[in-house]
């Protein structure tokens, strides 16, 4: 049986490199970036104010203080979105307002709570505070400079960085192409939500969940008609599934009885096994399979198997079709605020959830049809074969959101 480390190893490796395409910014939340971006110009693009103020020459109002204040014509009113032409002379300053363009011959701003207006003498102000050369100046270039790497390749496009994009005037990012992805259930007990359900029957809900799941990581999810167990019913749903779709997820049906039929099917349709059973729990039946440059990734039915090897598994493959560089989950750090063990001989993927404080607790029932916990659970915690971690343990929770 493989271990984690070593069936996601051979996954990754057998994806081909990502496919690029170029989409508009708008769109591009969550998509990962095919080539670093550079920038086209420098930000802010000109030095301006941060304040409503005036444009001064800080030599002139180095003495300024509320008892002698020092006095400067108002040459011009500069809103944002404006500029003038001319440049300040000697004591002069500029009406100025948050973003508007530093007039030539200014080299400060002072606030406009540190001046005062003189109701004799409405063309001039009393400036009450000296200020540091360059105070209150958002200087061209000080953000980002024209040229600096803006993105890396491999990076996701987060809401921040689709900002600084943005501002630099970008309007479409090549990012890597999103793998399609059919989901078939297999299983002849399972009935769609609205049937009425007789003995011996339950609600198909793996693709429910892989829908999400699959959205999270980038792929574009889509959902397929039950599968009854037989050979002939699986092999044509998989025919179906791989002709629209780079990559099916299958749940169910990829165990050892008679009536899992997934590998028999995909090895009729010409796919080829690449391994079967990972070493974990929940999870061990978990199927990898290719067909081309196509994928199965054929998961147990169980429906906190189908999330721990999603998770583990095949959303680190989603991430890597895309091109990202990092496809781990994320990690959040905790205490166990009960102990954890695991008597058995497989790393248990434990759900668990973690209050405020970072005290981590079991979510509850962790049988691998259990549902109740899942919901429940905000992570999971990787504890190794034959192993008893104490109250009081620093651990690394993952994290699906
Ligand atoms: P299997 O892997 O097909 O042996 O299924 C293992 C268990 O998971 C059985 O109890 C199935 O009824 C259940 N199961 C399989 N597929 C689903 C599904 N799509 N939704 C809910 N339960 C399922
Ligand atoms: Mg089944």
């Amino acid at each position: 049986m493989l271990d984690l480390e070593t069936a996601l190893a051979r996954i990754l490796t057998a994806l081909p490199p990502p496919q690029r395409e170029s989409v508009p910014l708008s769109e591009a939340a969550g998509r990962v970036l095919a080539e670093a971006v550079a920038a086209p110009v420098d930000l802010p693009p000109f030095d301006n104010s941060a304040m409503d103020g005036y444009a001064v020459r800080a030599a002139e109002i180095a003495a300024a203080t509320p008892a002698t204040p020092v006095r400067l014509r108002v040459r011009t009113k500069i809103p944002a979105g404006e500029y003038f032409v001319g440049e300040l002379a000697p004591g002069e300053c500029a009406r100025l307002f948050t973003g508007s363009p530093l007039p030539r011959g200014a080299d400060t701003v002072v606030m406009q709570e540190d001046t005062r207006t003189d109701a004799a003498h409405p063309a001039e102000i009393l400036i009450c505070d000296a200020g540091a050369t360059g105070e209150f100046v958002r200087h061209r270039g000080e953000d980002v400079q024209c040229g600096a790497t803006l993105v890396a390749m491999g990076d996701v496009l987060t809401p921040g960085k689709i900002s600084l994009l943005a501002a630099t005037g970008i309007s479409h990012v090549n990012v890597g192409q999103q793998p399609r992805i059919g989901l078939l259930a297999t299983g002849s007990e399972l009935r769609e939500a609205g049937q009425p359900l007789v003995l011996s029957q339950i609600y198909e809900s793996n693709r429910a969940m892989l829908t999400p799941l699959v959205t999270y990581a980038g792929g574009v999810p889509r959902s397929f008609p039950l599968v009854p167990d037989t050979l002939a019913a699986t092999q044509a749903a998989l025919a179906h599934a791989f002709a629209e779709n780079e990559l099916v997820i299958t749940s169910g049906g990829a165990s050892v009885g008679e009536m899992d039929f997934v590998k028999a099917a995909f090895e009729a349709l010409g796919g080829q096994l690449q391994f079967w059973k990972v070493a974990m729990r929940p999870g061990k039946p978990f199927v990898f399979g290719r067909l081309g440059e196509k994928f199965l990734f054929g998961l147990p039915g169980n429906p906190v198997s189908a999330f721990v090897t999603f998770l583990l598994l095949v959303r680190p493959a989603l991430r890597r079709w895309q091109g990202a560089d990092d496809v781990t989950l994320p990690i959040h750090h905790g205490v166990l605020g009960e102990a954890f063990s695991n008597s058995g001989d497989r790393r248990h993927f434990v759900r668990v959830r973690m209050d405020r404080d970072g005290k981590v607790f079991p979510a509850g029932q962790q049988a691998s049809h259990a549902l109740a916990s899942l919901a429940a659970a905000d992570g999971l915690l990787d504890v190794p074969p034959a192993t008893r971690l104490a109250v009081g343990t620093s651990v690394s929770v993952l994290r699906w959101a």
